[in-house]
């Protein structure tokens, strides 16, 4: 199966446009979104006026993803990250029930011929101000802290409500026999090359990724992992990709602001490679 994977599109659908074209011209078989799929929520607007924006442009993309399944064949499977707004996932699961060859994932798997795909929105404490899927990283992390501000009404998941170790290795461990692993996570795993993130400039870059996540990868070992997040973290480290025993892990992210890259991953020879970025114009520009 040739997978084509992009994170953090942020709701821009030229770009989501130009993905699809170029999956179709690569023959892909399943497109899969890492999460932050919509369009920023602006803090003017109040969080119901942001949740009825997000949903509109939930709309027009789910309406492009089921035009590509028409057309080529082509399924979309894609997961929430922490830019879009939980309030509206029974919408996001409903519009993609409607749609054709539209999976939307969450802390559950699609299983498709040998692969089964499972997804996990949540992220650890962030420095962004959307805390809308914050989790307590690992049993032995601090919880994060509500925040008082405007997002403080966001602030949905508590944390009693167990932590990004406990989802993951729960979510790992009730894999489908037989069938190849796919994890795809909005969060990257802590200490490789798909967390680094500069705080500011002048600084040395950080690790900012999930120890949970990475744990939960230690311990299950998929096939293969798809993240998100972290949008400069390959232009940091130099690679889009990095290994965690005998997992192959990416976050592609974006080549240069708002210039979102595409990966291509065959899952039966384990090859993948980069396309290049596709911006706001469609335009792609290959590597
Ligand atoms: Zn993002």
């Amino acid at each position: 199966m040739k997978l084509a994977y992009a994170d953090d599109v942020h709701g821009t659908t030229e770009i989501y446009e130009g993905i699809i074209e170029a999956a179709a011209a690569n023959e892909a078989d399943v497109l899969v979104f890492g999460g932050d799929m919509l369009l920023h929520t602006r803090r003017r607007s109040s969080i119901s006026e942001n949740a009825e924006m997000q949903k509109r442009n939930l709309d027009d993309i789910i309406a492009l993803f089921s035009e590509a399944n028409s057309a080529y064949g082509m399924e979309t499977i894609f997961i929430f990250g922490n830019g879009d707004m939980r309030i509206n996932e029974g919408y996001a699961h409903a519009a993609a029930a409607r749609a054709k060859g539209v999976h939307y994932l969450k802390n559950n798997y699609l299983v498709m011929k040998d692969i089964a795909f499972a997804g996990y929105p949540y992220v650890k404490s962030i420095l962004y101000s959307v805390r809308d899927w914050e989790k307590t990283d690992t049993p032995d992390s601090p919880s994060p802290e509500p925040k008082d501000e405007f997002m403080a009404g966001w602030y949905s998941v508590k944390p009693e409500e167990g932590t990004i170790y406990d989802d993951v290795t729960s979510l790992l461990s009730r894999a489908p026999p037989n069938k190849k692993l796919v994890l795809i996570a909005h969060s990257p795993p802590y200490g490789t090359n798909l967390d680094l993130s500069k705080i500011d400039d002048g600084e040395a870059p950080l690790h900012i990724g999930s120890k949970g996540v990475r744990m939960a990868i230690e311990e299950y070992h998929p096939f293969a992992a798809f993240h998100g997040h972290i949008h400069e973290s390959n232009q940091l480290s130099g690679s889009y990709f990095d290994l965690i025993g005998s997992t192959i892990a990416f976050n592609p992210g974006w080549a240069s602001p708002h210039r979102v890259n595409l990966i291509f991953f065959d899952t039966e020879k384990g090859m993948h490679s980069l396309f290049g970025c596709i911006d706001e114009y469609g335009v792609t520009h290959s590597t």
